[in-house]
Parts: structure tokens; C-alpha cells; sequence
């Protein structure tokens, strides 16, 4: 278990780099150190892997050796009456919501897939449809456990090695292996949702709907026609919600109703099939628009009702481009990424768009700033799609804003560096003995 082991077809979930990794699957805690040990000996660059739900190289290290923490799923400690749970760091988000729904706790922030651990959340400081309320899951991060790579053991918090703490907070697993993670729960009165879903027209829309419900509803997001053109650029399904006061205390099993078994064929997405389906998509939710119930599932993992939904973009994989831009350059530096994407027809049924509020992010390296985030999947089609994603970098490096290194695989370095300006500071704090595929290329100078 301590040994590392070729793996031929090591991928992150986007699918577009298919490379052999040296894997070590360790189980136990006591384990961890031999495991680094032994990786070090044999000259390995390390990184930790959770369920590889990140899209692109920020979760690659061909040349070096991966540590698998998903064997490390245990729940440590739980105090229902401090709202703290101690888990290890391989403890899966849908196992954690077993547990803790039917208790009458959530997790504070939660993103839009179940299958994410709890490490590879505090690495990645993830963001949920709730980040203008309860910003990202690190800000309620109480303790972790650090091992680095010359056998120190390590707890973190804001206040013991707070500045080691903010640089493992969204720190793509570079500063060291975490352990274990105390995190601070949200209480919930039930296990329903209650929905609203209401049509927009286009980006002045979103951005109405929006503003009017900040206030009120704890979850907003949206979905958005990425390739609707002219006057109806932009038109979109808005969703907002809160947790519901008086629904059902048992959560629903959220059980995934298909699985992609095989890649499938690259001619399935193409601009006919994805503008009919967007078009249907918007079509169906005006009919079925307003209030509703729903459980817990269906709001928040939609996608996770389908196995292996990446397999859909075919053998070459596909891209995800997720840009965040500041408020005040917002509204048009949307539209202009939107008339991009329409005018090049290339896109996919998954596009969103939301707003971030003004909550501060934790770490150095986090994602999420006050301002709205876009975020598409791209098939990939060589130099077509990378010719696109260019352009639309260009648009968010005027608007001084930047791209999530969690679903990414190509962003220039001199774009990383723009959009992150303390990655000089967190770089003082990388561990020597790990890296990433993904560091290699953005900390370039
Ligand atoms: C359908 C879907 C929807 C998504 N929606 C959202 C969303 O709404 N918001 C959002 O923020 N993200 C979203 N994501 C991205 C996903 O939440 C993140 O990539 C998340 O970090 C994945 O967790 P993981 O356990 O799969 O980690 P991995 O992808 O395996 O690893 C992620 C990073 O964490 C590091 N890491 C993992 N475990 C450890 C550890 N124990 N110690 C140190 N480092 C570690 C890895 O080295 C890597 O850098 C979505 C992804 C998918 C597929």
C-alpha cells in the first residue's frame, strides 16, 4: 500500500491527458509517512489525489508520484453541539451527506458534484451556489492536519502557521499531504429544497435577477444557453433557493439512474445537437418555471445522476474554462465572452453563470473573488478550441480577472501569474518534494 505502482491510464476528469502515473494507495494514517518516504527514495516528485473530480493537470504529476488519500475515509470526531465534524482527508462529500443530513447538518459550502473529498475541497477552496452568503469552504475550515515531505507533522489554522494554513487553503496540494480536516456544519431544519426557477432573455436579465435575489435565497445559479445569439445572447434558466423549513427530515437517495459506459463518438457534440438541446433545454424551463420542492439531490448534483458523464465529449476529452471578472467590468466583459463563444459555436449544454459575493477567500491561491463566474465545458477539438479559449483569455486579462486552476489544463503562465498576484508569496511556501503538471507550467517566470 506504501509502494508506488504504475498506473497506464491515470486521467483527471476532463480526459484530455492520458498518461501512465507511479500510484501509492495508502489506508491508514500511520501509513502516510512510509508512504512519502518511499516516493522520495525512489525520487518521486509527490501529490495527493482525492476522487480526481478536477478537470485538468492540477491533479497530474507523470513524471513524479501520486498519492491516492481516497483509502482514508474515516470520520474521526463529531460534535453536534460545537457543529464540528473531524474527518480523514479521503472522506468523500456523498458519504459525509449520509451522515449528516438526516442529523440536520450540511456542509457549509458544498460544490456541484458529491464525488469530491474532503482534501481535495480545501486544496481546491471550492465555491457552491451559496459563496455571496457563505463564501468558500475554507473560510470555515477550523484545523487540518499537514505531512510534509520530510516527515513533520503539522496542525494548521487561522491561527497556528496561519501562513502555511492560507497557502494549503487552495493551494492544489502543493504545500503537503493533508490528513485529516476539521470543518465547521451548517444546521438545516430539512432535507428539501424549496426552488424557484425563473427564465431570463438575456445578460441584463441575469444580472437583474440576480441583484433582487442576493437578499433572500441563500443558493443562486444559473443555467445559460451558450450558444444563443443576437437579442437573445445570454437567456438563461435562473435558480435560486433556500433550505426548506418543513420538508421531508430524510434526504433522497440520489442515485445515479445511468452510467456512460464507453467513451462516446466525437461526432455526438457538435453545434446541431448542443443548439437543439440548449434550445429545448430553455424551451422546457419556461414551461415548468416557479416554486417548487425539491430534495437535496436534484438542486444541488444534478449531473451526478449520470456515471461518468465526462465519457459523453468522446476519446479526445474536453476543456473547462471557469473565469471569474470583477464587478466593475462585469456586465460587459460577459457579454464579450459570451458573443465569443456563440460567434464560434463551440460550447456545450453545461454553462453557468453566477455571481460571487464579497467574502473574502482564505487562501492564497483561491479562486473566488466578488465579481461573477462563467463556466463552460469545451469538446475538445485541438487547435479550434484552444484558438477560442485564447480569446477568451484575452477578455478576462483586461478585465483583471482570472481562471480556476481546478478545471483547468492549458492557461498561459504570464495569465496565472496576472490573475494570482501572490503566487510568488504561496511559492515560498510549496513543499520541495511535491508538484503538479499543472505547476510546472504556471510558475514559469
Ligand atoms: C460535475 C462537477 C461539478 C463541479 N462543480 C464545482 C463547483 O461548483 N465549485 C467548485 O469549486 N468546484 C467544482 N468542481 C471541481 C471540484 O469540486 C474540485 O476539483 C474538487 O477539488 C475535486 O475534489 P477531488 O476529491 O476529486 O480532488 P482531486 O481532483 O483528486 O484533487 C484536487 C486537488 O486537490 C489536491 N488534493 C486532493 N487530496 C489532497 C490531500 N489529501 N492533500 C493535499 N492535496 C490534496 C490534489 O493534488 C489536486 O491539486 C466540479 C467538478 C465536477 C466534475
Amino acid at each position: 500500500m506504501t509502494d508506488f505502482a504504475r498506473e497506464e491510464d491515470f486521467r483527471s476528469w476532463g480526459n484530455v491527458v492520458q498518461a501512465a502515473h507511479a500510484v501509492a494507495r495508502p489506508f491508514w494514517r500511520d501509513q502516510l509517512t512510509a508512504t512519502v518516504s518511499t516516493g522520495r527514495q525512489q525520487g518521486l516528485a509527490l501529490l495527493a489525489t482525492g476522487l480526481r473530480r478536477s478537470y485538468g493537470d492540477s491533479v497530474l504529476n507523470p513524471a513524479g508520484g501520486m498519492i491516492d488519500m481516497t483509502g482514508l475515509d474515516r470520520i474521526i470526531a463529531f460534535d453536534p453541539d460545537r457543529r464540528l465534524l473531524r474527518a480523514e482527508a479521503g472522506l468523500p462529500l456523498h458519504t459525509l451527506l449520509d451522515l449528516l443530513v438526516r442529523r440536520g447538518f450540511f456542509p457549509p459550502v458544498t460544490p456541484g458534484t458529491r464525488y469530491v473529498t474532503l482534501g481535495g475541497a480545501v486544496a481546491n477552496d471550492v465555491h457552491g451556489k451559496n459563496h455571496h452568503v457563505n463564501g468558500t469552504f475554507g473560510r470555515w475550515v477550523r484545523l487540518l492536519g499537514l505531512l510534509r515531505s520530510n516527515g513533520e507533522e503539522l496542525q494548521l489554522s487561522p491561527t497556528e502557521h496561519p501562513d502555511l494554513f492560507a497557502a494549503t487553503i487552495g493551494g492544489l496540494g502543493l504545500t503537503g499531504l493533508i490528513t485529516w480536516v476539521e470543518l465547521e456544519l451548517t444546521p438545516i431544519d430539512s432535507a428539501s429544497m424549496d426552488v424557484e426557477n425563473i427564465p431570463f432573455d438575456g445578460v441584463d436579465g441575469f444580472f437583474a435577477l440576480a441583484r433582487e435575489s442576493e437578499g433572500n435565497f441563500d443558493y443562486t445559479v444559473s443555467w445559460i444557453d451558450c450558444l444563443a445569439a443576437g437579442p437573445s445572447l445570454g437567456r438563461g434558466i435562473f435558480s435560486r433557493a433556500n433550505h426548506s423549513e418543513s420538508g421531508s427530515p430524510l434526504p433522497d437517495r440520489g442515485n445515479t439512474r445511468f452510467s456512460m459506459p464507453l467513451d462516446a463518438p466525437q461526432f455526438a457534440m457538435n453545434r446541431h445537437t448542443i443548439n437543439a438541446f440548449n434550445a429545448a433545454y430553455f424551451r422546457n424551463g419556461k414551461r415548468k418555471s416557479g416554486p417548487a420542492r425539491v430534495g437535496i439531490h436534484p438542486f444541488f448534483y444534478p449531473l451526478d445522476s449520470i456515471g461518468r458523464w465526462n465519457r459523453l465529449y468522446g476519446k479526445k476529452g474536453m476543456y473547462q474554462y471557469q473565469s471569474v471578472v470583477p464587478p466593475s467590468v462585469q456586465y460587459d466583459a460577459t457579454k464579450e465572452m459570451l458573443a465569443a463563444i456563440s460567434a464560434s459555436g463551440q460550447g456545450s449544454f453545461l454553462a453557468v453563470l453566477k455571481t460571487f459575493g464579497d467574502e473574502l477567500s482564505p487562501g492564497l491561491l483561491s479562486f473566488p473573488m466578488e465579481g461573477t463566474t462563467l463556466a463552460l465545458d469545451f469538446p475538445n477539438r485541438g487547435e479550434e478550441t484552444l484558438r477560442l479559449m485564447a480569446r477568451l483569455d484575452e477578455i478576462v486579462l483586461a478585465a483583471g480577472g482570472r481562471l480556476y486552476p481546478a478545471k483547468d489544463g492549458r492557461m498561459p503562465a504570464r495569465l496565472f501569474q496576472a490573475g494570482y498576484p501572490a503566487w510568488q508569496a504561496f511559492s515560498k511556501h510549496v513543499d520541495s518534494g511535491f508538484s503538479s503538471l499543472f505547476w510546472q507550467r504556471v510558475s514559469q517566470m
